[in-house]
């Protein structure tokens, strides 16, 4: 059980985001920045080489151990080197437009990120975090809109706009933790942090909005900082990266990145899979099973979880059932069926729920854990494939212009 609360929202803002300033301030943020980079910033203040990587130990400790929230609190570093740094760096995070609170206790946020055109208000990306009895689950965005267009997903819907940075996937966890007053250090008093049972947030998910391996280095830098013991300290393990199915940076992704997979699948052939995940028609599902088999680290404590979408009378027929057995055979697998989440103009209907019980006991019966997702969320559209925002892309041409106006 979490025992401690989350401390109370204030109310941020209704329906109207763009009340709130557009970007921030224009000082960068050292939010989300590795040791090399905090390296830098501080050199550019002139600290000194031979101080320099005690004070990124210091800044790293206040900035992702404690989650200060301003310089003034960094009473390990001089009152100098504190005003130096605020007078040119801001430990801003991704700005918070609404904040919801679902019946079922999910908490919904949009997020705006810092504008990279002037006068054009940042875009936008939602993240979610779902308590649940024993664990919290954050699931964060990779990039704004998703180039992807599966038929079932409302953020599909969405043209690409941006991938975020790793910073901005950085300040999401970190902002998240604000508001669900989870830096340990900054109540308890004690080195070793929150125990494990007392965290708000215990596990992350790239399950949000975007295609994490179409983002690679970004998403790669913010898992590398996420995961650092000695600050936000979220292992590998308790990382999972969710793709449809990128499958080039499929092997890159275990062996460089080193998180949990999920593999979004949600057909048994590729007729029906070409057309719900259209990534198929490039990477078709034999080339995705076998990417899957040669998942680095795979074994029977790390497993591959498989999402299936349940989508009556299309995927959820007990020969899919069959074949999804058959498919899987080798992989050390979990299957995670997920009741499709309608949203307004969605082309499918959830699967009656008889029949995912139905599907599931097969595949249970084969020897897979086959959990049924309880939808979470879905009364403030947070639930999976329910993500969506009214950012617009910015073609390069357009940018040009509005940067050389
Ligand atoms: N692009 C990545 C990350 C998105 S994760 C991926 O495809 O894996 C979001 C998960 O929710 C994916 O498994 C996605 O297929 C699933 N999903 C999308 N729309 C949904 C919906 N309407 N109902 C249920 N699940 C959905």
């Amino acid at each position: 059980m979490n025992t401690h609360e989350p401390t109370s929202a204030p109310s941020i803002s209704g329906e109207n985001g763009d009340k709130l300033p557009d970007t921030g301030t224009l000082k960068p943020t050292l939010i989300g920045l590795d040791h090399d980079q905090l390296g830098a910033a501080l050199a550019s203040i002139d600290v000194k080489d031979k101080q320099l990587r005690m004070r990124i130990n210091q800044l790293w400790n206040g900035l992702y151990a404690r989650g200060l929230t301003k310089f003034d609190d960094l009473h390990t570093i001089s009152k100098d080197l504190r005003r130096k740094l605020a007078e040119h760096y801001t430990i801003e995070r991704p700005q918070i437009v609404t904040e919801q609170l679902s019946n079922d206790g999910t908490r919904k946020w949009l997020l705006r990120f810092k504008s990279d055109i002037p006068g054009k208000p940042g875009p936008e990306a939602e993240m979610v975090y779902i308590p649940e009895e024993t664990r919290g689950t954050l699931c964060i965005s990779s990039q704004v809109g998703c180039t992807l267009n599966c038929r079932f997903c409302h953020t599909g819907t969405m043209p690409l706009v941006r991938n975020l940075t790793a910073q901005e996937i950085v300040g999401q966890v970190m902002l998240a933790r604000d508001r669900l007053g989870d830096w340990p250090l900054l109540e308890a008093d004690d080195k070793s942090g929150l125990p494990d049972s007392r965290r708000m947030i215990t596990r992350l998910v790239l399950m949000g909005m975007g295609e994490p391996l179409y983002n690679f280095d970004h998403v790669k830098k913010a898992a590398s900082i996420l995961s650092d013991d000695a600050g936000i300290n979220l292992s590998h393990r308790r990382i999972t990266l969710s793709t449809a199915g990128v499958v080039p940076q499929m092997q890159r992704a275990g062996a460089e990145i080193g998180c949990m997979l999920a593999v979004s699948l949600h057909a048994t052939n590729d007729k029906l899979r070409d057309e719900l995940v259209p990534i198929n028609r490039k990477y078709p599902l034999q080339e995705l099973m076998q990417a899957c088999r040669d998942y680095p680290g795979l074994s029977n404590a790390r497993r591959i979880t498989f999402e299936y979408v349940m989508l009556d009378g299309i995927n959820d027929s007990i020969e899919d059932a069959k074949t999804l057995v058959q498919l899987l055979k080798g992989i050390p697998a979990k299957i995670n069926l997920i009741p499709f989440n309608p949203w307004p103009g969605s082309p499918y209907q959830c699967s009656d729920w008889a029949q995912i019980e139905r599907f599931a006991d097969l595949i249970n019966e084969a020897g897979y854990a086959s959990p049924i997702r309880r939808p979470r969320g879905r009364d403030i559209m947070a639930a999976c494939g329910q993500l969506k925002s009214a950012s617009e892309r910015v073609s390069n041409r357009e940018r040009k212009a509005l940067l050389e106006e």
